[in-house]
């Protein structure tokens, strides 16, 4: 492989501990090696019982011909990550035309599964804000999706506005979306976030894994109850600019207090339901039925540890036992191993396809078949479910919605309809009703 060897660099995995040793420290997700092979393969007992009642899904011609015909946008997806990460910022070196089997997406796939929208992550970890250097390396990932779209303009082309992703859409190319992930990228400047409007981005979600000096995270001690005022105005300038709130990663009490500021609908770029799975990353219900007022969206994200019940379980539990680690082994050698021997005893429930689509019958229950869409996190996560592996898969989520009954018009509004409507919401808040086509 062009890009070497190194497993998946994972970043939703990623939690801060707060320990009693000094300062709170970021508990990472290790001995992935072993992960990959060991941790996809070994299901809990329940978890086995429950996929063995659900049959793997066969994509009908029907389904197939459902998806061609809808436009796919997918909330968030870390390639730019994994490309920082693994030091292959040219694409002279590294060619997306071409299957890359180290990442879950590559034009092929993309191709493959039918995408026609992608919201890619400009990540960077929250850690940055405490180096100084937040924005510099937020400004770098943008850059490094202009150059991507640059090297592919048959394939890709950067969207403004709803009506450019229709358009775009429409020419046979991906229409590429820019979302900031993590508020420490404005380093506490409504003048940062006006730029990076500017540069394309199209959400911000407000906090990443931890708490800001003007925004709670849902995966680290709460210091606000929720936003700041700072925080609500920062909120306020999103909706006056046109740019999405994204309200995964925050807690709580954060998404009650965006909800009640912000007069655009918001959305969750990739979130699952917390009443499926028990993880503070996931929505609760109460937030879920403020999405119908708001008219905003939650974009169920596909990795394991956010959608699988137990997986879920053990997500909380590890941040538990990594806390309690951390105290009786300060050093961070022996934290690690002690951790990594932990993690081994404890794998992921993998779960599979009919887990996510759990997630999504649950958010059209409590707030209905206009407040969901699809957020698969993909490179950005250590382990996914059967049949949602890599970008080439989401035909198959299609065809479970066409199995449970869903109408085509249902399917379509969840596959991509939903959050272009919250998109074009937000831009007639703004008073940028585009007229560009
Ligand atoms: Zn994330």
């Amino acid at each position: 492989m062009v890009i070497g060897s190194r497993p998946n660099a994972v970043k939703e995995a990623h939690m801060r501990v707060v320990g009693t040793v000094g300062q709170a420290m970021l508990a990472y997700c290790f001995a992935l090696c072993l992960a990959q092979s060991a941790l996809c393969q070994a299901p809990g007992d329940a978890q086995r019982r429950a996929n063995a009642a659900r049959p793997r899904t066969s994509v009908t011609p029907e389904a197939r011909a459902l998806h061609r015909q809808s436009l796919v946008i997918d909330g968030h997806n870390d390639l730019p990550w994994q490309l920082r990460e693994k030091g292959s910022l040219s694409f002279d070196a590294l060619n997306l035309n071409q299957l890359q089997p180290d990442f879950h997406t590559d034009l092929v796939r993309l191709r493959e599964g039918g995408v026609g929208g992608q919201f890619w992550s400009v990540y960077v970890p929250a850690s940055t804000a405490r180096r100084g250097t937040a924005l510099r390396e937020t400004l770098e990932q943008i850059d490094l999706v202009h150059a991507m779209i640059e090297r592919y303009p048959q394939q890709l082309e950067l969207a403004r506005s709803a009506a450019d992703v229709t358009r775009i859409h429409r020419h046979g190319k991906i229409a590429c979306l820019i979302g900031v992930e993590g508020g420490h990228a404005i380093e506490d400047s409504l003048q940062v976030l006006r730029k990076l409007y500017g540069l394309g981005a199209r959400y911000m979600t407000l906090t990443h894994s931890d708490t800001l000096s003007w925004a709670d995270s849902a995966t680290d001690k709460p210091r606000h109850g929720g936003l700041t005022a700072f925080g609500e105005e920062v909120v306020r300038e999103m909706n006056r600019l046109g740019m999405l709130v994204d309200l995964s990663h925050v807690s709580a009490e954060t998404m009650r207090d965006a909800l009640r500021v912000s007069s655009a609908p918001v959305i969750f770029s990739h979130s699952s339901a917390r009443a499926i799975a028990d993880h503070p990353r996931n929505v609760p219900d109460d937030v879920l039925r403020r999405l119908v007022p708001n008219g905003g969206v939650v974009m169920i994200n596909f990795y394991s540890g956010y959608v699988v019940p137990d997986a879920a379980r053990r997500g909380v539990e590890h941040t538990r036992v990594a806390a309690e680690l951390r105290k009786e082994f300060p050093a961070d050698e022996p934290y690690r191993r002690a951790l990594a021997r932990w993690e081994a005893q404890h794998p992921v429930s993998r779960g599979t396809i009919h887990d996510v689509v759990d997630h999504i019958d649950h958010v059209v229950r409590v707030a209905g078949v206009d407040h969901v869409g699809l957020g698969s996190d993909f490179d950005g996560v250590d382990v996914l479910p059967d049949q949602l592996e890599d970008v080439s898969c989401f035909p198959n989520i299609t065809q479970e919605l066409l199995r449970r009954g869903y109408r085509r018009e249902q399917i379509q509004r969840v596959l991509g309809g939903n959050v272009l409507r919250a998109l074009r919401s937000a831009e007639t808040v703004a008073g940028k009703e585009s007229t560009r086509q």
